[in-house]
C-alpha cells in the first residue's frame, strides 16, 4: 500500500506533502506546504525532511516522504504545515526505504517508524544541531564589506581578513589568532560575521592494533567473508562458544574501516556492553559511539549524530541501533543472533537481526549473523543457500569443550535445590581455586507463596500470575505488571501463621549456599542485585581478577560473557526448561543449556557441567549429552519442516489487550469470519483463544494465529486481516496488535 507512494516527487501546479505522522493510523498524511516557503524552496523539498504540523488538537513532528500534485483528501480538508524543522533531510533514501520496507513487513503504522529512526530532542520537534566545535563565519553583509572599510579597527579587520580566508574559523583558532570574545561580539553586533558550526574534520582513519593470527577455521571464515565483499551478501558465523568469533568480528571490521568505511555492531543486551566495548576500544584507535536504551538524551543524540555524520567509525548498540542512520555503512554485525532481545515484544515490534539483514541488502553491504547457537530460522536461510554458512568447531585458545552430566535428583535430599553431589563439586573446583557457575532462571526467593493449613496461594490482583516472593526487600511482587505488595506474615483467608514458600529463586539458593559454604565467596547475578550497568561492569571485572567464587545468577550471567576462570557449571534445576507450552521451547533450551555449558573451561582447564533433572531421561536432557547443538538443531528443523512451524511454515499473532474479556474475543472472532474467505488456501487460522497468561496487568488477552506456508502467503493473509481489523467498528477499550514473526506466544 506505501510502497508506491513513498517517493514519488512530482511537480505540478498543486503541491501536497505526504508525511508519516506518528500516529496509531496505518496510514500517510496529506499537508500543504508551510505558509513561508515559496515555490524554489518547495521544489527543493526532499524525503525525510522534518515539518511541525497540526494533528488534531496538537502540533507535532511529521517525516515528509514524498510532495504531489494531487490529494485523494478534500482540498478543503487539507491543513498548512506549520514549519519546515530540517534544511535537508537527515536520513538518507536507503535508511528510508528500510522504514518503509518495515512499516510494509510490520504491518507497523509508518509515522512510528519513522519515528525510531530519530533520536528523542528531533522526534520532538529540536533543532538538528551538527556535532562539531562552535565558530564564526561572515554574514553576507560581512561578506560584501569592501576592503578597507574598518581601517581604523585593526583589530576587526585582521579577525574579518581571517575569516574570508577560512570561509568560517572555530572559537578556537580566532583565540589562537589572537582575536577577543569581546572584538567578535562587536563584530557580530555590526551585522559582519554569525556563529556557526564547524564540522569536525573527518576522523582521522581509524587505527587498528593488531590482533591474533588467525587460527585455520577463523582464516578460512575471514577469506570467504572478504571474497564476497562487494556488495550484499550475508554470512551466518556458527562457533562454538570460544572459538574466536568477536575475533572474526574485529578483523572483519577491521578491513572495514580500512577501506574508510562504518561497522555497525549490535549485541544483545545492554549487560554485555562493557566487555565488549572494551575489547572493541583496545582493538581500534578510532571513535566508537554506543548506543542504548539507558542513555540519557543528549548522550544518545551525540551518539547518534556521530554515527549520522561520520565520525564514529564504528557504532555499537542494541536492537533499536539497527536504524541509526549511517554516513558510509561497510559492514553489520549481529553478534548472539539467536537472542530473543533482538525482537521487539511491543508496540513497533520488529526483529533487529531481520531488520539488519534487510539493511544490508538495501546498502549493498555483508551482513554477519554470528553466534553458537544460531537460531533455526537463520540456519533455515543457511541451508537454503541465501546465507553463507561458516564453521568453527574448535575453540580458539585450545580450551576443550565440557563435558556434560545429568545429575538425577530424585530421592535425593535437596538443600536450597542443590544435591550433596552438586555441592561436593562445586566445594572441589573453589578448593582447586576455580570458580563456579550455579544457574538458576528464577529471581527472587520463590514463585510462591502458600498457606499450609487453607491451601490459600498469593496472587497478583491484576494477573493469572502467582507473586514472587523476595525476602530480603519483605516483599511479594509480580514479575509480570511488577505490582508489589508487603510481606504477609499471616493468611488473609484463615488468618493462620503456617505460610510457607514453595519453589526456587536464586535469593534462597544464595541463602543455602551461605550455610552449606560460609568460607566461600559468592556473587549472585540476576536484575535484583544488579541494578544499573556501573554494577555488571564492576561484577564482569571482579570476576575476571579470577580468585575462586560462586557466580550465582540467571539468564543475566549466561550471555556472551567470558570467564575465564569458571571450571564448573551447575544447572540447578534444568526440569524448568523442559516442559514448556511454546514450539520454540525445545529449541531455547538447547540454546539455553549451550551458551551456560559454555561458560565453562573456558582458558586451558576443562570444564565440567552438571544438570540437576528429576527427568533423567527426558530427550531434551538426552540430546544435550549425546548431540552436539548443531546436531539437535537439525533434528529441531526437520520437525518443524514435519509440522510446518517457523522458520519452516510462516506465522503472525493477531492479538487483542482489553478490560472485558469478550470484547476482545468477540472481535477476533468477527476479524476471523469477515476474512477468512478472502485468505488464500493453505492459510491456517488457529483461535481465537485465550492468550497463554489471560489477565496481565488488569487487561484479558486473546490471540488469533495464523500460519501460512510462505512467506507471500502470510503477507497477503496479513494484508486482509489488518484491512479487516481496521474497518471492524472498534469497541471501547479495545487494543489490537499484529505480530509477524512473533518470538513468544504468550
Ligand atoms: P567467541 O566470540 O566465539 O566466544 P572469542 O573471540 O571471544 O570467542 O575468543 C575466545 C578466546 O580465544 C578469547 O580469549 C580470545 O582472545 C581468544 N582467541 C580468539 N582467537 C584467537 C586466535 N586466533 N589465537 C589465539 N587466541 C584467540
Ligand atoms: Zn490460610
Ligand atoms: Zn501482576
Amino acid at each position: 500500500m506505501l510502497q508506491s507512494t513513498f517517493f514519488e516527487v512530482i511537480g505540478g501546479a498543486m503541491s501536497i506533502l505526504r508525511l508519516a505522522i506518528p500516529s496509531p493510523l496505518r496510514r500517510l498524511f496529506d499537508y500543504l506546504p508551510p505558509a513561508s516557503l515559496d515555490a524554489a524552496a518547495i521544489a527543493a523539498l526532499r524525503p525525510g525532511q522534518r515539518l511541525r504540523v497540526p494533528f488534531g488538537r496538537r502540533e507535532v513532528t511529521g517525516y515528509l516522504l514524498g510532495v504531489f500534485a494531487t490529494s485523494e483528501a478534500p482540498a478543503a480538508s487539507l491543513k498548512r504545515a506549520t514549519e519546515l524543522l530540517d534544511d535537508e533531510p537527515l536520513i538518507d533514501a536507503t535508511l528510508l526505504s528500510l522504514a518503509q520496507w518495515a512499516a510494509d513487513y510490520y504491518h507497523h503504522p509508518p509515522g512510528e517508524v519513522l519515528q525510531a529512526l530519530f533520536p528523542k530532542r528531533l522526534r520532538d520537534g529540536g533543532p538538528h544541531e551538527a556535532a562539531g566545535q562552535r565558530g564564526w563565519r561572515l554574514t553576507t553583509h560581512g561578506k560584501g564589506l569592501p576592503a578597507g572599510a574598518l581601517s581604523r579597527a585593526p583589530k576587526q579587520a585582521g579577525a574579518l581578513d581571517l575569516l574570508r580566508t577560512e570561509s568560517a574559523a572555530s572559537a578556537n583558532t580566532l583565540d589562537a589568532a589572537g582575536i577577543s570574545p569581546g572584538i567578535l561580539r562587536t563584530l557580530q553586533g555590526k551585522g559582519l560575521i554569525e556563529p556557526c558550526k564547524i564540522a569536525t574534520p573527518a576522523s582521522a582513519p581509524a587505527h587498528c592494533h593488531p590482533g591474533y593470527t588467525l587460527n585455520a577455521e577463523q582464516a578460512c571464515a575471514v577469506q570467504a567473508m572478504l571474497a564476497e565483499q562487494q556488495g550484499f551478501s550475508c554470512h551466518l558465523l556458527e562457533g562454538v562458544t570460544g572459538s574466536g568469533k568477536t575475533e572474526v568480528y574485529l578483523q572483519m571490521i577491521a578491513t572495514c574501516l580500512q577501506r574508510g568505511q562504518q561497522a555497525l555492531v549490535l549485541i544483545p543486551e545492554i549487560g554485555l556492553t562493557p566487555q565488549t566495548l572494551e575489547r572493541f576500544e583496545k582493538r581500534f584507535a578510532c571513535h566508537i559511539a554506543v548506543l542504548h536504551s539507558g542513555l540519557a538524551n543528549a548522550q544518545r543524540y551525540r551518539a547518534w549524530e556521530a554515527a549520522r555524520d561520520g565520525s564514529a567509525s564504528i557504532v555499537i548498540g542494541t536492537r533499536s541501533a539497527v536504524f541509526t542512520p549511517l554516513h558510509d555503512p561497510g559492514l553489520i554485525v549481529v553478534d548472539e543472533e539467536h537472542d530473543a532481545s533482538y525482537k521487539q515484544q511491543d508496540g513497533f515490534r520488529y526483529n533487529a537481526r531481520d531488520v539488519a539483514v534487510k539493511r544490508g541488502q538495501l546498502t549493498g553491504c555483508p551482513v554477519l549473523l554470528g553466534s553458537a547457537t544460531p537460531s533455526l530460522e537463520s540456519l533455515h536461510n543457511a541451508l537454503a543457500g541465501r546465507y553463507r554458512h561458516h564453521r568453527l568447531l574448535r575453540r580458539a585458545a585450545e580450551a576443550a569443550l565440557p563435558a556434560i552430566e545429568v545429575l538425577d535428583v530424585r530421592k535425593r535430599p535437596l538443600r536450597g535445590g542443590l544435591s550433596d553431589s552438586l555441592v561436593d563439586a562445586v566445594k572441589a573446583s573453589l578448593a582447586s581455586s576455580q570458580q563456579v557457575l550455579l544457574f538458576l532462571n528464577r529471581r527472587g526467593y520463590a514463585p510462591t507463596l502458600l498457606c499450609h493449613d487453607c491451601g490459600w496461594v498469593a496472587e497478583c490482583s491484576a494477573c493469572d500470575a502467582r507473586l514472587t516472593v523476595h525476602r530480603g526487600k519483605r516483599l511479594l511482587r509480580c514479575h509480570h505488571c511488577g505490582a508489589t505488595n508487603p510481606l504477609l506474615h499471616a493468611c488473609p483467608q484463615c488468618q493462620s501463621r503456617q505460610l510457607v514458600t514453595t519453589g526456587l529463586g536464586t535469593e534462597q539458593v544464595e541463602s543455602a549456599l551461605r550455610e552449606l559454604l560460609p568460607a566461600a565467596r559468592i556473587l549472585r547475578v540476576d536484575s535484583d542485585s544488579m541494578q544499573g550497568r556501573e554494577a555488571m561492569a564492576r561484577l564482569v571485572e571482579d570476576i575476571n581478577r579470577g580468585e575462586p567464587c560462586i557466580l550465582l545468577g540467571t539468564q543475566m550471567l549466561t550471555k556472551g560473557h567470558h570467564f575465564p576462570g569458571v571450571s564448573l557449571v551447575g544447572v540447578i534445576d534444568a526440569d524448568a526448561l523442559l516442559f514448556s507450552a511454546d514450539f520454540r521451547g525445545e529449541e531455547r533450551m538447547a540454546q539455553l543449556l549451550t551458551q551456560v555449558s559454555g561458560r565453562a573451561g573456558r582458558a586451558g582447564t576443562a570444564g565440567r557441567v552438571i544438570l540437576q533433572s528429576h527427568y533423567p531421561d527426558h530427550p531434551g536432557l538426552q540430546s544435550m549429552l549425546h548431540l552436539n547443538y548443531s546436531e539437535q538443531a537439525q533434528q529441531l528443523l526437520q520437525q518443524r519442516r514435519e509440522s510446518g512451524m517457523p522458520p519452516v511454515g510462516q506465522m503472525l499473532i493477531l492479538r487483542t489487550d482489553c478490560a472485558d474479556a469478550r470484547v476482545g474475543e468477540d472481535f477476533l472472532a468477527a476479524l476471523r469470519s469477515a476474512s477468512e474467505t478472502a485468505l488464500s488456501p493453505g492459510t491456517t487460522l488457529i483461535g481465537p483463544l485465550p492468550s497463554p497468561m489471560q489477565r496481565r496487568a488488569g487487561r484479558f488477552r486473546c490471540q488469533l494465529l495464523v500460519l501460512a506456508p510462505s512467506r507471500g502467503v502470510l503477507q497477503a493473509a496479513a494484508g486482509v486481516l489488518v484491512a479487516q481489523a481496521e474497518q471492524l467498528p472498534a469497541r471501547k477499550g479495545l487494543r489490537w496488535s499484529i505480530d509477524i514473526d512473533p518470538q513468544d506466544l504468550f
